[in-house]
């Protein structure tokens, strides 16, 4: 459906849980993370509902994040059971891979069309450090396996000066050698993140057209969502910038957010909304329900205000809104 700016909202990304098997650095604190109480998370039923209904009012795509999704109990089924709505089109994961090559199978299975998997470098020791303990081998043989099973396969790059700003040429490579998009996502400044260096979209294509040349592919794109799309000469995958910072793309946002406790976000910035569980849990009718989720993506802001100070931004971290 279409909001009150005229843009067409038919994304809904779904945040499954606030837990995660890695801490990483940007995102989680090392320690004293409050999760809610697991009575507080969406069941899987009523995520379904919220689909079912979304699906009704014009959303065909969803994305499954976290926290890290893949530990979420259940995941597999509730992924069939979203992807056999009628009006759902694509059903994609954000992961940070450990897990992925465990339930590639089962996935694929249950209609999984997509997969974009974090990973900030190619080195064990920087992996450990950035992660906090994570074991990169896994990640690496959760990708070849996607890959190998004809998955569609994004990486998602969050590029820290002194971590891994020297590795951006060994990323660029992996689109020449393979199937594979890698998305450079500047850093916002949510919680975490605030203590870190981000590597703008200029300085990343300053660099990278230092050694290649850079075409955009921006015209044979769709352009749907927050990337903007080139290609290296020798480039099988393409190099996609996502400059929340430095470059506004509200005004082609298309989606709407659900966190794991229930609340439907209508920008990741903003914290306005509807706590959908409460309504949920007080027995309000299907009739009624949709009512207020329509409500809410008609009246979606206009733009996020990451580079302004005001009152009314989110104090939800990354790992709770799912990014
Ligand atoms: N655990 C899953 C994963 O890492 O892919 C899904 C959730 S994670 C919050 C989703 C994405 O948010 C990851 O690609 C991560 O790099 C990104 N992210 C986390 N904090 C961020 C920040 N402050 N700025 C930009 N991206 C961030
Ligand atoms: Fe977990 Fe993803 Fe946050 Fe890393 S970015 S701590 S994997 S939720």
């Amino acid at each position: 459906m279409l909001d009150n700016c005229g843009r067409n909202i038919n994304y809904l990304r779904i945040s499954v849980t606030d837990r995660c098997n890695l801490r990483c650095i940007y995102c989680m604190p090392n320690k004293g993370i409050k999760f809610m109480p697991e009575s507080n998370l969406l069941k899987l039923d009523e995520i379904h509902r919220i689909v079912k209904l979304t699906s009704e009012l014009g959303i065909s795509k969803i994305r499954i994040t976290g926290g890290e999704p893949l530990v979420r109990e259940g995941i597999v089924d509730l992924i069939k059971d979203i992807k056999s709505l009628p009006n759902i089109n694509e059903v994609c994961i954000t992961t940070n891979g450990i897990l992925l090559a465990q339930h590639l199978t089962s996935l694929i299975k249950a209609g999984l069309d997509r997969v974009n998997i974090s990973l900030d470098t190619l080195k064990e020791d920087v992996y450990s450090n950035i992660t906090r303990g994570g074991d990169l081998k896994s990640v690496i043989n959760s990708l070849n396996f996607a890959v190998d099973n004809g998955l569609k396969v994004k990486i998602n790059t969050v590029i820290m000066e002194g971590f891994n700003s020297n590795e951006i040429m060994d990323f660029v490579a992996i689109t020449e050698n393979n199937p594979i998009d890698v998305r450079f996502i500047e850093l916002m400044p949510i919680g975490e993140g605030k203590n870190f260096k981000s590597i703008s979209t200029q300085q990343l294509k300053d660099i990278i057209s230092k050694n290649s040349s850079l075409t955009t592919c921006d015209s044979i794109t769709n352009h749907e969502g927050p990337a903007s799309y080139f290609k290296t000469e020798k480039g099988i995958g393409k190099i996609g910038f996502i400059s929340a910072m430095s470059h506004s793309f509200c005004e082609n946002c298309n989606r709407i957010r659900l966190t794991s406790e229930g609340f439907l976000k209508q920008c990741l910035h903003w914290n306005s909304g509807t706590d959908l569980r409460s309504l949920i849990r007080n027995d309000i009718t299907d009739a009624e329900l949709k009512e207020v989720i329509k409500r809410d993506i008609f009246n979606k802001p206009i733009r996020h205000k990451f580079n302004d100070n005001d009152n009314n931004s989110d104090n939800r971290l990354m790992y709770q809104i799912g990014g």
